[in-house]
């Protein structure tokens, strides 16, 4: 087994296994890559565990389903449109819940589509958020009251952003995106027990 240094300033040390079948110099080859990448300009070596780099992996790419039930689903075309293009945070229409994140729920919630909602919410893999675009998902709004409505989408799924408005902002489900991200590591860091 060799043991060694990758970098002096984060004082890391990492253990390599040899093959018992080939002997490989793996502390020269990991040193060399090191040196390499220090030589680019703010280069360095990080070493994380794979729960880590997928937290960080899934806070920085939202891909959210393409979902629209009533007018709000404008505001979400218009924020993944070239003017707010959401991609550049991360957040990628996917056309499938097999492939999706996030359930942006945009629009007014029908009794009649609830259980679709359910059943593609459940389709989706975990783990999974739920934002809440507008004020008719939120609470039904002006439908509120209205016999065919469903008061508020977090009676269906659970919602973790609400982005209020009537009609909501592209600027608020950018910001919706952005307050989702940090749950993600949020959550992330309570399960590992990490403080900061
Ligand atoms: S909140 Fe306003 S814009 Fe959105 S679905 Fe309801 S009525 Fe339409």
């Amino acid at each position: 087994m060799a043991k060694f240094k990758i970098m002096e300033k984060t004082g890391v040390t990492v253990k390599l296994l040899e093959s018992p079948h080939r002997k490989v110099n793996n502390t020269s080859r990991f040193e060399d890559f090191a040196r390499h990448i220090e030589k680019f300009p703010g280069g360095e070596v990080l070493i994380t565990s794979v729960e880590n780099l997928f937290a960080w992996a899934r806070s920085k790419s939202p891909w959210d389903l393409t979902f629209g039930l009533a007018c709000c689903a404008i505001e979400l075309m218009h924020t993944h449109g070239p003017v707010f293009d959401a991609e550049r945070i991360g957040a990628i229409l996917r056309a499938t819940p097999r492939q999706a994140d996030v359930m942006v729920v945009a629009g007014t919630v029908t009794i009649k589509m609830a259980p679709r909602l359910r059943r593609l919410y459940e389709q989706m893999a975990d783990p999974k958020w739920v934002i809440a675009l507008g004020s008719c998902a939120i609470s039904g709004d002006h439908y509120r009251n209205v016999y065919s409505v469903v008061p508020g989408v977090d009676q269906i799924v659970p919602v973790d952003v609400y982005v209020p408005g009537c009609p909501p902002t592209p600027e608020g489900l950018i910001n919706a995106f952005m307050q989702l991200a940090e749950i993600i590591e949020k959550e992330w860091k309570q399960r590992m027990g990490v403080k900061k």
